[in-house]
């Protein structure tokens, strides 16, 4: 029996495990149910696609989406390994070859829907032929606290009765402890091992702006991304239209995708985006699920998510493959009326939860601390450094006020002198001073601390209030949000606390810069060759273009500019079936750059 180390380097052409991985699969090999959580792209995978490799027989993925599954027997068959799916899109001939596969033990891993899972007769079709294992994906669907529940989930309680020697593991890059009970529960897991990964993503650059002119600001993050990769998210279809129409009347590659359009124009539309035949799709949220694409640069939002689990599912769909990419949201408080609304059909109890999550969002959305300090706090974990290098507030995109403390107190006055009987809104128009007629009628034109911060805009002002809330100088209760100050207010209105205000910068902030320089030593201009020849492969052969080689892949090649077989089988994600593959045309081409433009190549 081949092992897996041997058995990753051999089909997926990797040295060494990403982070829970051998632990991961040293669950699956050893027979113990467990609950895997790793954040997207941290190999969830594999956890259960190499083991299921060197165990005899066949093992079984529970999946979601169609597109899911076969995205991952693509990739699967890329890499020499024996693999299938068995849905209802496929024709009855292709269904009759995969059963004929079952019968003859010909395959590693299938891929099924819960909904294919629970009938009777393919329970009894799998109980005849036996099965290694089940690998539950995208396992936060059994749970309605988890962000995209599925009833057809619910039902595969059964499983462990069905298959009771068996051992069902979950995997999911979002769960909040809520959620992993739910999962544990659901499922019927037996004392499953739950490994935890961190949730950060420190490969992705989280930064949040007040939208201001949404057109050009979405420009400037695309202008810095040319010709890559990146999905643009509307909370609306109609601002789907309009964004996608007017970004493609500025020339830029693009194409919509929402809800609101026939299922062959949204098909064709994700298509050309997989097929990278469009660079950017602009999208609401109904776009994303399934898609496997690992080389998103960047994720924009035009408006504030609903909740901070779906900003990190949405948001996590750039840079999978571990190399940096950028996570930009432009929002203002009218968002969060905007899903306010949409919410307000959902019954008592949910619109609940969903109301507390949207609070939370808009409060990272306002807050002035690390971004990704706050989305890990949101699940429970902790950033374990000062500065994360990776975000507007760590990066310094954003002014610190030098007279923070003397504004706050200005602010905390206000709410004093208004009673601590009014909202943010009104608070911020009292201070600068405004002549609305609410204001007037009040008599609040007479208080000291009416226009006491007239130099500044209401919008500026009205973002101060909220980093006060998230700093916890101020609280807002009742159902009105009304203000109120909290001790730590008190304290610091006796300049005993030393609050921090932001505003936007006025210069246009540096380009961020990653931590770890992941171009180092690659050739651009040989990376841009190869991604060419990529696209040419695919499209030739019909997958996407990230199955037959990752960006990270290509990155290694134009580095390391390999000129013979060998060498190109020590190429990061190469493995056997690769190298057999597309060796010859990728070295070839390889040669010719290096030739053409005097670069000395990788001796053999
Ligand atoms: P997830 O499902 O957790 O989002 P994937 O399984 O899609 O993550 O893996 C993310 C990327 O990391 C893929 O490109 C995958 O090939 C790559 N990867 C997985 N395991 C390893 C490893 N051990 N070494 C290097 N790359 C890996």
């Amino acid at each position: 029996m081949l092992s897996v180390e041997e058995a990753l380097k051999k089909y997926w052409g990797y040295d060494s495990f990403l982070p829970l991985q051998k632990k991961a699969m040293d669950c699956v090999i050893g027979g113990q149910d467990s609950i895997v959580v790793l954040s997207t792209g941290g190999g969830k995978s594999l956890c259960y696609q190499a083991p299921a490799v060197v165990m005899s027989g066949m093992a079984v993925v529970i999946s979601p989406l169609i597109s899911l599954m076969k995205d991952q027997v693509d990739a699967l068959a890329e890499c020499g390994v024996p693999a299938a799916r068995f849905e209802s899109t496929q024709s009855l001939k292709e269904r009759d070859a995969v059963i004929s596969q079952i019968y003859k033990k010909t395959l590693k891993l299938l891929y099924l829907s819960p909904e294919r899972i629970v009938s009777d007769s393919f329970v009894e079709l799998l109980r005849k032929t036996g099965i290694s294992l089940i690998a539950v994906d995208e396992a936060h669907c059994v749970s309605m606290w988890g962000h995209d529940f599925r009833p057809e989930y619910r039902e595969l309680g059964f499983l462990k009765d069905a298959f009771p020697n068996i051992a069902i593991h979950a995997y999911t890059a979002t769960a909040t402890e809520h959620v992993r009970r739910d999962i544990a529960r659901q499922l019927c897991l037996d004392n499953p091992e739950v490994l935890l990964g961190s949730f950060d993503r420190p490969n992705l650059i989280y930064r949040v702006e007040r939208r201001t002119d949404k057109l050009n600001q979405v420009c400037t993050v695309l202008d810095r991304h040319k010709g890559e990769t990146g999905i643009i998210y509307c909370i609306r279809r109609a601002d789907v239209d309009e964004l996608s129409f007017k970004l493609a009347d500025r020339g830029y590659r693009v194409a919509p995708y929402h809800a609101g359009m026939t299922d062959d124009d949204r098909k064709r539309n994700q298509d050309l985006f997989i097929e990278e035949k469009i660079d950017i799709i602009v999208a609401t949220i109904a776009f994303g699920m399934g898609i496997d694409k690992s080389n998103v640069r960047y994720v924009i939002h035009t408006g504030m998510s609903k909740s901070l689990e779906h900003y990190q599912q949405e948001s996590g769909r750039a840079g999978r493959d571990g190399l940096e990419a950028e996570c930009c949201m432009f929002c203002s408080g009218s968002d969060y009326v905007t899903w306010k609304t949409i919410l307000q059909n959902m019954e008592p109890e949910a619109n609940n939860i969903a109301l507390s999550k949207l609070s939370r969002m808009y409060e990272y959305c306002t807050g002035v601390v690390c971004r990704h300090g706050a989305i890990l706090s949101y699940f429970g974990q902790n950033l374990n450094k000062n500065n994360c290098a990776a975000c507007d507030v760590c990066l310094g995109d954003l002014d610190c006020m030098e007279d923070s403390l003397v504004t706050s107190q200005k602010i905390l006055s206000c709410v004093i002198r208004l009673g601590e009987r009014f909202g943010a809104d009104y608070t911020a128009s009292v201070l600068i001073g405004s002549c609305e007629q609410r204001v007037m009628a009040s008599g609040h034109n007479e208080l000291s601390t009416y226009g006491i911060l007239s130099d500044s805009k209401k919008s500026i002002t009205r973002d101060w209030i909220e980093q006060l809330v998230t700093q916890d100088y101020i609280k807002k209760t009742e159902e009105y949000n009304v203000l109120k100050v909290t001790e730590k207010g008190w304290r610091l209105l006796k300049g005993e606390e030393t609050p921090r205000l932001l505003r936007p910068a006025k210069k246009r902030a540096k380009v961020p810069k990653p931590a770890k320089d992941s171009w180092e030593n690659v050739n651009r201009g040989l990376f841009e060759v190869l991604r060419n020849l990529r696209r040419v492969i695919a499209n030739k052969r019909g997958v996407p273009a990230y199955i037959v080689f990752s960006d990270v892949t290509l990155r290694d090649m134009a580095r390391r500019k390999p000129s013979t077989a060998s060498d190109f089988l020590k190429v990061s994600g190469v493995g056997l079936k690769k190298e057999e593959q597309y060796g010859t045309t990728f070295l070839n081409a390889i040669k010719k750059y290096c030739l053409g433009n005097s670069i000395e190549m990788k001796k053999g």
